[in-house]
């Protein structure tokens, strides 16, 4: 079989645990495995180097924000590599350059427009575990990219759809795919199989346990993606299409982004053109826009309201004072959103209504609504996003 297997930050934390991970690759590879490794930067060293960079300033250049952040990957690369030929394993480490991933021009958050494999393959042929460093890649232009947080992820499904590999496994330090995130609800429940669908969905509205885009593209390529612990040897969750699944519960997950702010604009004019002119200059700047919400209008305006990323409120603002869409303008950090997804809503009705009363219940007042065929999320106070979930994780009985 040929196998990729990517590790995490915490997976490869310390120098311990890389010697780890180089005993579980060679275990793999003793198995009579081809293996190629993917890996993220050691815990905390990524943001360490943004941290880094925000000591001169908060915007900096997109470039070289990409030449220091992709470091990280490649010092773990390199380090497991050596750890691997200590025990007697041929190995190379690989950056994303060397191992043919060519992206598009977008900085910080590029996307894999194509794989070379033949670099990859012909380490793999001379004998060699292939240790590639996650999260980069280099665009037409010759520049070094990345692929956005957690963007490892999106490097090993890539390689492993490239590779037309059997299996891709994702190490990280939760046993697999939970009904919420575990650190917020200990009752959480693992589960043993997942949608592309309800992942993708999952992912995007803010369970980092896997990168959205990488969900994106293993149902596209049809990877055989398996999440699991590299802490211990417990069965992890498969992530597969939907008509492998026999029981579809009406929800099947609960997900929280704290990564979101709002943006308010008050009086905009009501006329044709606002929206398309708002919109087309945040799309310019790459800027990921969510959840938009306009009112009826009243003597000839508007309010619009819409979230984007956290670390994209400087790129709005900027955006934002260069059209002239409204005099009043509110940013607001102190939001969360909190959403319940499953396949399941599609064929039931009262699944938004619970969600609603469930919160009503506890005392949350509900600042945003959007939905859609597979889920329902709710813009909450950031002080009660926890609660929420708790709340709406029992409700629709995920803790059973
Ligand atoms: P890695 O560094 O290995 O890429 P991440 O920190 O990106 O790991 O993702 C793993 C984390 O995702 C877990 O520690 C967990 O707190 C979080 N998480 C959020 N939602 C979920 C979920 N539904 N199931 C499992 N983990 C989740
Ligand atoms: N090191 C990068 C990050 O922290 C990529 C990754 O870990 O997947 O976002
Ligand atoms: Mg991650």
């Amino acid at each position: 079989m040929l196998v990729v297997q990517k590790y995490g930050g915490t997976s490869v934390g310390t120098l311990e645990r890389i010697n780890e991970v180089a005993k579980r690759v060679a275990k793999t590879r003793r198995n009579g495995n081809d293996v190629v490794v993917v890996v993220s930067a050691m815990s905390g060293e990524t943001n360490k180097l943004i941290e880094y960079a925000e000591y001169f300033t908060n915007n900096p250049q997109q470039r070289e924000m990409d030449m220091l952040l992709s470091s990280g990957e490649r010092v773990t690369s390199a380090l497991l590599a050596i750890a691997l030929a200590s025990m007697g394993y041929p190995a190379v480490a690989m950056s994303g350059r060397q191992a043919g991933i060519e992206t598009d021009l977008c900085h910080t958050k590029a996307r894999i427009e194509s794989i070379d494999r033949t670099k990859i393959e012909q380490k793999i042929k001379e004998g060699n575990i292939v240790v590639v460093a996650g999260f980069q890649g280099i665009n037409r232009s010759g520049e070094v990219s990345t692929l956005g947080r957690g963007g490892s992820d999106l490097s090993a499904v890539a390689i492993a759809g490239a590779l037309e590999a059997d299996l891709c496994e994702i190490y990280t330090d939760v046993d697999g795919v939970y009904t919420t995130d575990p650190r917020i609800e200990p009752k959480a429940k693992k589960l043993d199989k997942i949608s592309y669908d309800e992942m993708l969905e999952l992912a995007s509205l803010g369970a980092k346990v896997l990168q959205t885009r990488s969900v994106e593209m293993a149902k596209k390529l049809n990877v055989n993606l398996v999440t699991r612990s590299s802490f211990n040897d417990n069965e992890g969750t498969l992530i597969t299409k939907e008509e492998n699944i026999m029981e579809q519960p009406i929800v099947s997950g609960v997900a929280l982004d704290k990564n979101q702010a709002r943006v308010t604009l008050r009086g905009v004019s009501d006329k044709p053109g606002i929206a398309a002119e708002i919109f087309r200059k945040l799309a310019n700047e790459n800027i990921n826009v969510d959840m938009i919400i306009q009112n009826v209008g009243y003597d000839g305006t508007t309010n619009l309201g819409f979230t984007v990323p956290q670390n994209e409120v400087e790129m709005t603002k900027q955006a934002m004072a260069q059209i002239k869409a409204s005099e009043l303008v509110e940013y607001d950090s102190e939001i969360v959103k909190v959403s319940i997804v499953g396949v399941g809503m599609k064929s039931h009705s009262g699944v938004a209504c619970k969600a609603f009363e469930t919160l009503a219940k506890e005392g949350i007042n509900i600042e945003m609504i959007s939905t859609s065929e597979i889920k329902v999320s709710m813009v909450v106070a950031q002080k009660y996003g926890e609660l929420a979930v708790r709340a709406l994780h029992s409700a629709y009985d995920l803790d059973a």
